[in-house]
This record gives C-alpha cells, structure tokens and sequence, in this order.
C-alpha cells in the first residue's frame, strides 16, 4: 500500500527560506566579522609598530636632546685644562660661559678635598642635593654621563631635568658639568612632533616621573605615571599595555626605555581612536546585513507565497485524485509545481485505467465466484498442504460439510487414500503440463462414496501454488454406464439378455466345452401367430404380450440356462453342460409348449399364441454360435411347416430347404441389383369375340442362373424376406412404361398387375399408384391391379377401404387365383372389385372334374350378380374355352391362346393374330 513518507518536523516552506536566507547569509557574517578581526588586528599590529617607532624616535629625539650637552661638554674639555689663558671653569664666570653654550644653568662640579662642591652658572654655590652628589659622583668614577630625574629648580622652582656630563681632563674626569634643562623644553620636544588629536607622547624619569608631555605638560609634569605603567616599565625595555591618561581617558600605550639615558618615551592613543574604526566598520557590516537580511527575507517571504501558493493549489487536484474524481489542474507558477500537476494527472490518469481494470477483475472474481458458487460440480482449491481452501456450495452439498467445517479439513480427510506426497507429486507433474482427469473415490460426511473424476490445474496465486481441482461426480456416470452396459446385452422390452448376450453365453460355453467341459443345447423359440397379434392390435399392445409372453418362458428356465430375447417374437434358451442328457432341452420345449398353450392376457387383449421349437446340440451340430442358433432356426422352421405348435431337434437335411431360399434370395437381389428381371406379358382375350383386350404382367428371373426358377417359386420367398416390396415397385413401374409405350405403338392393351399381400398390407398403397401414374402416364383405367384373397382376408373392412382408395384413381381391380381362397363370397359385395379371376386349377379340370366345373359355375353366377367382369385363367384347350363361354365368361387367359411372352414376341404374336 501506498504510504506518505514520514515527516518528522512539519515546516511551512516560508520558514525553510527565512532558515535558508539566514544560513547563507552566516557564513558571510562570520567571515565578515572575522575578516574584520583580522584586519583589525593587522591594524593594531602595524599600529603598534608604528608607535613603538614614534616612541623609539621620541626617545632618540629626546636622548638626542639631553645628551646633546655632552658634545657641547667635550669641546670643553681642553678648557677644563685651566691654561692661563683659558677661564677656569670652576669658577662663576667659567660657570657663565658654559651655561651660555648650553643656553640653561648649568653647575661645574669637581673635587675638591671636601668631596664633591659645584658651582653655578649664577655663580653661586650650588646646593648639594644627595641624589645629585651621587649621579655626579657616578660620574666621576665611571666617565659616562647621567641624566639625572626631573627636579625642581631650588632657585627658579621650575621643573628641571640636570644631564651630568663629564668634562674629560688628560684622559680623567676633571669635572662634570650639570645642565639643567626645564621639563618644558622636554615637553616642547613632544609637542612638535604634531601627534593626531587625542594622542599622547610622554616621557618619563628613571622612577616613572613625567619629565615631558605633549599636552598639560604643565600640569602634569613631575607627577608620576600610573603605577601599572611604571611597573612595567621597570620590568621591560619596551612594551605595551593598557593604561588611563591623567585626563582619565583609557589609552593603548607603548613605552621605550632608552640605555643610554634611562628615560622612558610613550605614545598612547585613546582606545576610542583604535576600536573606532573597527567598531564603525562593524556598524557598517551589522548595518549591510540587516539590509540584505531583511532583503533575503523578503525575498524568502514572496518566493515561499508564490511556491506555497503552487503547493496547496495542487491540494484540490490531489484531493479529488483521491476521491477518485477527474482533477482539475489549477494554473500554477512553478515548474515542479506543474511537473507534480502532471504527475497527478499521469497518476490519475494511470488510476482512471487501473480501476477500469480493477473492476473488470471484480467483475470477473464475482462472475468467477458466481458460476463457482452455482457450478453444478464441486470445486475445491488446495495447497500444497492439502488444506482446502475454498470450496464451493455443491461440495458442501455433495460431501455433506458444511463450508466452515470444509475450510478447516485437508483433502486427505475426503479423499482417504491419497498421500501428502501423493499431492505434491500432483502439485509436481502439473506444474509442468496439464494432467490428464483422473478418478478418485471422495468419502462423504456420512460415510457414503463419492466416485468423481478429477480435473486438476495448478496456479500460482500472490506467490503461492494452489490446485483448483474440479472433482465431477461420475456416480450417476457410472450408472449409465451400467445402464448402457446392460442395456448392451438385454433387451429393453422384456429385461431379458439379448441376442448379442446369448451369443456371448453361448460362445463361452463352446469355449468351455473345448476346454473339457460338457457340450449343451441351444433351444430356438418362435412364437406361432403373433405377427397377426402385431398387426391386428398395434406394436403397444404387441409388446405388451410379448413381456407376458417372456415372463412365461423365464418360468420355464433354470437358472443354469440362459433365455434370450434374439428377435421380435424369437426366444432362445442357451442351456451348457448337458452332456449327454437330452432328456433336459425337450422338458423345456415342453413346458415352454404348455406355457404357451394357455391364452395370454395382455395390453387388454386375449391372444392365443403357440410356440415352434427348434433345438440344435453342440458341439455336434456347430461349433460356432451362428451356427448353432442356425441350425436350431432350421428344426424351429421345420416345426413351422409342420404346423406349429411343437419342438424338433435339428437334422441336416433341414438345411437344405433353407440354403435354397438363401440361394433364391441372393439371386433376386443380385438381380434387383443388377436388371436381370423382366415382364413377360400373357394375352387377356374376350372369348366371345377373340379379341385381345389386355396383358397380364408376370415377372421373370433371368439372371442365367441355373435352376431357372419362376415367379410361382420366388415371389413366395421374396414375400418372406421383404424383397417383394422393391421387386413389385419395378414391375409396376415397368408394366406401366410398356403400356404407354405400346398405347403410343397402337397397341391399346390394358395391364394387369400382380400385388402381393405384402405390398397391399404396407401402407400408402392409393398413393404409391398414384405417383405410379403420374410418372409412367399411364391412364388409370389401362390399369388393372391384381390382389389375392390371402392379401385381403386379413382385415376386410381395411382391404375395402384400400381399394376403394385406389379404385377412386380410375384403376381397376381384380382378384386373383378367386376360389382357392377362404373368402367368403359374401365378402365379396363389400369390396370395390371390377373382376375375378377364376384360379386356374377349376379351369383345367373343366373337361374332368365335375366339381370344379360347378365352382366355376357358381363363380359366372356370382359375377354376373355383382356385376363384376369374369377371367378365367389356365385355359389350355379349346373345350373349356367353349365351355366358359357357353356359360357366359367374359375374359379368359392361358396357353390356349398364348404362354406369357417377352414384350418383341407379345407384339409378333399380336402381328400375327392381325394378320
Ligand atoms: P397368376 O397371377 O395366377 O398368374 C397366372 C399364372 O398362370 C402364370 O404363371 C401363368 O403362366 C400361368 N398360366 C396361364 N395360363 C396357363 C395355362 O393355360 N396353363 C398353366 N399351367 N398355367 C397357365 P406364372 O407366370 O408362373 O406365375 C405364377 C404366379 O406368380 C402368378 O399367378 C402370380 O400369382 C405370381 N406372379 C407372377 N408374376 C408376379 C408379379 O409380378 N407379382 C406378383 N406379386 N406375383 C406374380
Ligand atoms: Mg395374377
Ligand atoms: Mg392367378
């Protein structure tokens, strides 16, 4: 998360510069006041110096001055011989003339044998001051002169200062000459040395007297100096120090003692004189920097207003930033302030994005946790622990944990048998690749199983990996597959194993036999008379009895036999390790037998139904199931034949009638395939006038396959297998392009053609003539269909309404083989019939047989009653032709008149009966 760095001291921007203006405003101040030291003290230095010179030459000027007299005093020195011509200089005169040189008194001393006696220039006897004595004394003895401490004159009571010179005599001290100069004389020295206002040049006596000033020297003069001043001086030849004139004024003051005479010089200049100009330069410094302080600070105020200013103006921006609202950017005057103002519109920019983006994944996590929450399969996420993570409501559903309870537990408490290192080897391998679903069994809450099949996806989450696992429930997957397994080998209708079961049972028991086992049975079961039950009824109540029927037959069986359900109403019962007991299969066909001997009550109907058996024995009748269950068809058939209701055990020879219909079979598809069919065409002729009114269209197997076999023989066969359906549409539909053909050729023969029972019972027969005609263009009543009894015994008000249905086309109807047939002749004034033709079998016994000769008989009668045209078919000789129509039938066909013959031959056949 975003955090504001921590601010220890919050400080406004305009305390910052103030800080910032003072800071560089110090270094400038110290460096200034330092500067200022240092110049002052170079000052001082070079100050020092210079009084230290001025006081070293006021102290020459002034050793000048006193010991000036010295020089005067050796030119005097021949005097001082006291030659005859020459003054004695001890003398008032003497004294006189040598105070003239000098210009001030002066006392001529010598020894005397009274000591020391002195003489002045005013001729007296000069006074004998000790202190003197002895300065004049040192003299004496040392040669060297000696300016003596200032005094005062005992006759003018000026102040004075006496320079003892020695007057040199032959190499000795004859005399020594005591000048008195007047302090102001000193005094006068000092003041032409024009010092600055306030300086003062002293000059001070072997014991610190003032012998001279350069100002109130008059006042002052023969006052000592400041004791500190004095103690200096004694201490040092030259030095410096603070002292406090007479005036009282504080001075800095140098001092220079000189060897030779033993006076001090000093030069003092008032503290004032030397602080001043530091202290102004200081002023003017302090002065400089307020103003450029204040200045700065100024500066400081209006510069932290303008960025202040800048700064809180982005406050608005930055607050709506944080709102989430879109920032208005206020002008601003500093750049940083702007670049900030474009940073937060960046930012709020980059914001405006990621909340998009934000909410597009809320968006998705909440449809995420939507379509989880309300998946139809649980949905777990584990870590590598094992720890369930997240599960949702279909888990807690399924596994009856509540959500709370699931968030707390690990896998391994639902899926007991896995292994932590089971999981991370899941965690592993899936890392790598996607794996694919596995199956697990997840333990309930209750202690119920769950089988679920397992998608498992690992993902790495903030760092972590997690597995999504989607454990999908395959219990109800398991059990269709049961289902789906069972309904494989059973059948739907009646739950007993189907056919492909039986053959499965019976391939194991073959397997078992040639292993050693016993050989067995295999019973076929066809149930007698159910296809009518079928048809009468409808398929709901034909299954009805066909599950009462199976319940029959399980009652028959055993538990070591198999019944199977292998077709509509075929059964088989598979009965292994028999040895050989043949006793067993038989009991079984027998009770199957009795069971169905009973009527059956079912689907609201009571039917009566039987049951052919056939049994086959393995492994001497087949080693393969096929065969076996072939072999037991046959027996079944065989019974079938020999009508019904029975059991037989298989023989060859049974198979001999079946390979034939195999055989027949094949060839009528092979020739439906291949146009090897043909229609032969026999005359329909009227006998009274011997015209030919008309074709019988008989369908022919020319494939050259030998035997060759007629319709008499194959249409039976293609009626049981269904081949009649596409056979009877070709000849139809050839029939009718012959017709038209020969109707175009001049040959106006209307065509008959043959339906069998199959063809009518299927439905939609009205409208299959009816494209019929439409496609050949035929005209209808050039159309003659022949049905026969057994086609419409069946259900006769249902045969009526076919009929009619096609009779509404135009065409004409007649039926076939009439006589030979259960129908009764009552029936016959219910259907649409235009014709009927008398089965030949009465026809050619005419001559012979006086019974058939009634039937026919009877028959002309009926026609004639119901008004429907009469043919009789098989005419073969000229007797019964005469015979039918003396009686007074219309329409007759046979070898009479001509055999069926090819279309080309039919046509010169009727070229020649033209001719
Ligand atoms: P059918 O409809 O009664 O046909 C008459 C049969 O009698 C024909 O035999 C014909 O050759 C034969 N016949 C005609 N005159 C004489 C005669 O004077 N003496 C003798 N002995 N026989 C005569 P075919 O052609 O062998 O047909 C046999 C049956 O096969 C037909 O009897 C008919 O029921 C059926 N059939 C033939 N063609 C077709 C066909 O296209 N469709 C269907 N469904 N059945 C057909
Ligand atoms: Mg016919
Ligand atoms: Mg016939």
């Amino acid at each position: 998360m975003f955090r504001m760095p921590s601010i220890r001291r919050e400080l406004p921007v305009a305390h910052l510069l103030t800080g910032l203006v003072l800071a560089c405003l110090l270094p400038g101040v110290l460096g200034s006041a330092l500067f200022l030291l240092s110049e002052y003290r170079d000052e001082r230095s070079q100050q020092n110096e210079e009084m230290l010179a001025l006081a070293r030459d006021i102290g020459r000027t002034v050793d000048t001055h006193l010991l000036h007299a010295q020089t005067l005093a050796r030119s005097l020195s021949p005097v001082s011989r006291g030659t005859s011509d020459d003054t004695d200089l001890f003398s008032p005169q003497g004294a006189r003339s040598v105070a003239s040189v000098f210009g001030n008194p002066v006392v001529v001393y010598r020894i005397t044998a009274n000591g020391i006696t002195g003489i002045s220039s005013r001729g007296e006897q000069a006074p004998a001051d000790p202190l003197e004595l002895q300065a004049v004394g040192s003299v004496f003895a040392t040669g060297k002169a000696v300016i003596g401490n200032v005094a005062t004159d005992a006759t003018t009571g000026e102040r004075v200062v006496v320079a003892h010179l020695p007057i040199a005599n032959d190499g000795k001290t004859g005399h020594v000459l005591g000048v008195s100069m007047p302090t102001a004389e000193l005094s006068a020295l000092l003041v032409q040395r024009h010092l600055p206002q306030g300086w003062l040049a002293a000059l001070l006596d072997h014991r610190g007297i003032i012998a001279g000033r350069n100002r109130a020297a008059d006042r002052y003069a023969g006052q000592p100096a400041m004791e500190k001043l004095r103690t200096a001086i004694a201490a040092q030849q030259e030095g410096e120090l603070d002292t406090v004139t007479k005036e009282g004024v504080p001075n800095f003051t140098v001092f220079v003692r000189s060897p030779r005479t033993g006076y001090t010089a000093i030069v003092g200049i008032p503290h004032a004189d030397v602080v001043g100009p530091l202290t102004t330069r200081l002023l003017y410094l302090a002065a400089a920097l307020a103003c450029l302080s204040t200045l700065g600070l100024l500066l400081a105020r209006a510069m932290s207003r303008r960025i202040a200013g800048s700064m809180q103006a982005l406050i608005a921006p930055a607050t709506a930033l944080g709102q989430g609202m879109p920032p208005a950017m206020p002008a601003v005057h500093l750049r940083e302030a702007a670049e900030v103002g474009a940073a937060i519109e960046r930012a709020a920019a980059l914001l405006c994005q990621r909340d998009a983006a934000l909410r597009a994944q809320q968006d998705e996590l909440q449809q995420f946790k939507f379509f989880s929450e309300h998946a139809n399969e649980m949905l777990l996420l584990l870590d590598e622990d094992g720890r369930i993570r997240y599960a949702n409501r279909r888990a807690s559903e399924r596994l009856g944990y509540s959500n709370a309870e699931l968030l707390s537990m690990t896998l391994f408490q639902i899926d007991l048998p896995t292994r932590p290192q089971q999981l991370h080897q899941v965690f592993a391998e899936s890392r790598q690749a996607q794996m694919r679903p596995f199956e697990r069994v997840y333990t309930c809450k209750d202690g119920s199983q769950v089988p679920v099949e397992i998608t498992a996806t690992v993902l790495e989450v903030k760092g972590e990996w997690l597995m999504h696992v989607a454990p999908r429930d395959i219990g109800e997957r398991h059990q269709v597959e049961r289902a789906v397994r069972w309904a494989a080998a059973h059948d739907g209708l009646t739950g007993l194993p189907n056919r492909a079961r039986a053959l499965a049972v019976l391939e194991q028991a073959l397997d078992d036999q040639r292993a050693g086992a016993p050989g067995g049975a295999l019973l076929f079961v066809d149930l007698d008379r159910f296809k009518p039950v079928n048809d009468q009824h409808g398929h709901e109540v034909g299954d009805r009895v066909l599950q009462a029927v199976a319940q029959r037959l399980y009652a028959c069986v055993d538990q070591r036999a198999l019944l199977a359900r292998v077709g509509g109403d075929e059964f088989v019962v598979v009965m292994p390790c028999l040895g050989d007991d043949l006793e067993q299969p038989e009991a079984v066909a027998r009770a199957i037998l009795d069971a169905m001997a009973l009527p059956i009550e079912a689907g609201g109907i009571e039917a009566a139904l039987s049951a052919s058996i056939g049994i086959s024995r393995f492994p001497e009748q087949g080693d393969t199931a096929n065969l076996l269950i072939h072999a037991a068809d046959m027996a079944m058939l065989q019974v079938k034949k020999n009508g019904r209701g029975g059991f037989a055990w298989y023989a060859p020879h049974m198979d001999e009638q079946a390979q034939f219909t195999l055989g027949v079979e094949r060839r009528l598809q092979h020739a439906l395939d291949h146009g090897c069919l043909r229609l032969h065409y026999q005359p329909i002729v009227d006998l009274a006038s011997g015209t030919t009114v008309g074709v019988e269209a008989l369908v022919r197997l020319e494939d050259g396959i030998e035997p060759a076999i007629g319709p008499a023989t194959f249409v039976p066969i293609a009626e049981s297998c269904g081949l009649v359906l596409p056979i009877g549409s070709w000849v139809k539909r050839e029939a009718c392009r012959q017709q038209v053909a020969w109707q175009a050729a001049g040959l106006a023969l209307s065509v008959s053609v043959n339906v069998s029972p199959l063809q009518f019972s299927r439905a939609g027969l009205a409208q299959r003539v009816r494209d019929l005609i439409a496609a050949s263009g035929i005209e209808p009543r050039q159309l003659v269909i022949e049905v026969t009894e057994t086609a419409i015994i069946k259900d006769l008000a249902e045969a009526a309404a076919i009929l009619g249905e096609v009779k509404a086309l135009g065409v004409r109807i007649a039926l076939d083989d009439f006589g030979t047939g259960y129908s009764s002749l009552g029936a016959l004034s219910v259907l649409p019939l235009d014709k009927l033709k008398i089965d030949q079998s009465f026809v050619r016994r005419i001559e012979t047989d006086h019974a058939s000769r009634a039937v026919i008989d009877a028959v002309i009668a009926l026609a004639h009653s119901l008004n429907l045209e009469l043919v009789a078919e098989g005419i073969e000789t000229e007797a019964a032709l005469d015979y039918l129509r003396a009686r007074g039938c219309q329409l007759g066909q046979g070898y009479y008149f001509s055999r069926p013959l090819a279309p080309a031959a039919l046509e010169e056949w009727w070229g020649r009966k033209a001719a």
